[in-house]
């Protein structure tokens, strides 16, 4: 089987381009590596995606986008892709099997950034987490630090103040990195502390976390705090480790043309995965639909 377009990645650009290229009636596969809706799927809620003004949750939004995704045609497999072959005809490798491609769609997104700190590693499942949405019910009434100080830990903060009795932002500056919004609307929380210029320096406890050693910047000096949960912030590596020969970023991201053309013909990126300033799910939707629209044109000026 020959695909026109096989997009790999079904988060929300992911989802649009396959939108946009089953409904052009190009043969689309979409390959996703764990779930539909990636990083979308794990937000609690959203109040700034257009239409949805009464919020909804990122787990309903990416349910909606992957059945409007495969409403018009467009096959999804869950495997993981190895390796690309760029040959006119080309060829992805994937763990389980390989796909022919005339066009790739790169959509995978971004993976959760670890801090390294002593602690994080082993208490990962036992106080350590990386998404409210997931862990927040099993911190009720409880005390939780937050480590961060970009969009995601305040979102993910003012999620958290609705379950745990005190949530402690824990910020290596003296500034937030998080959007005027978002800082203004944390002040209304009375439950919600924010702690400047402190670095975490270790997670401890016995079976699971009980305490975090913190330090503060300026005087070096340390002190205990005890706590019951750690949520992790800090944001974001590109899912690139698969791409060979394609121009990327310093950071590992890959880089486009605003029609999100990379530097190999044909093969297109879209989403958090490629080198930008704003990272929200509807620049990523718009992506998906651009690279969909790029892939067409291509697939048509080929034959
Ligand atoms: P981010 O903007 O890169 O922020 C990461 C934060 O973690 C920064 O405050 C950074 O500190 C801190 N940090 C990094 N490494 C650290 C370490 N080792 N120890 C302690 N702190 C560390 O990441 P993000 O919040 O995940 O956001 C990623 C992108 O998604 C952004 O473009 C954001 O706007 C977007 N986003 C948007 C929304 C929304 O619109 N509602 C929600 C979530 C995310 P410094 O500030 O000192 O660098």
């Amino acid at each position: 089987m020959l695909y026109d377009v096989v997009i790999i990645g079904a988060g929300p650009s992911g989802l649009s381009a396959a939108i946009y290229a089953s409904r052009a009636k190009l043969k689309t596969l979409i390959i996703e590596k764990k779930w539909c809706g990636g990083k979308m799927a794990t937000i609690g809620l959203l109040e700034n995606y257009p239409g949805f003004y009464d919020e909804i949750s990122g787990h309903d939004l990416s349910i909606k986008f992957e059945k409007h995704a495969v409403k018009f045609g467009a096959k999804l497999v869950y495997d993981e892709v190895k390796k690309i072959d760029n040959n006119t005809i080309k060829k992805i490798i994937t763990v389980n099997s390989n796909y022919n491609t005339k066009s790739i769609i790169i959509a995978t997104g971004t993976s959760i950034r670890k801090t390294n700190i002593l602690g994080e590693e082993i208490f990962i499942g036992k106080g350590v987490s990386f998404c409210a949405t997931c862990d927040a019910p099993f911190y009720k009434d409880k005390t939780v630090l937050v480590i961060g100080g970009g969009d995601s830990a305040i979102q993910e903060s003012i999620y958290l103040s609705k379950f745990a009795k005190n949530v402690i932002i824990i910020h290596r500056r003296n500034k937030l990195r998080a959007t005027s919004i978002l800082q203004k609307r944390i002040t209304l929380y009375s439950n919600i502390f924010i702690l400047y210029n402190y670095l975490v320096k270790e997670i401890l406890g016995k079976n699971t976390v009980e305490k975090v050693i913190i330090e503060n910047i300026k005087t070096h000096k340390k002190k205990e705090m005890k706590i019951d949960g750690v949520f992790i912030f800090v944001g974001q590596i590109p899912n690139t480790s698969f791409v060979t020969n394609i121009t990327l970023s310093s950071n590992q991201y890959i880089i486009t043309d605003n029609d999100m053309n990379t530097s190999v013909s044909g093969i297109f990126a879209c989403g958090d995965v490629r080198e930008k300033l704003l990272k929200q799910i509807i620049i990523s939707a718009s992506d998906g639909a651009v690279a969909a629209i790029g892939a067409q044109n291509y697939i048509e000026l080929c034959s």
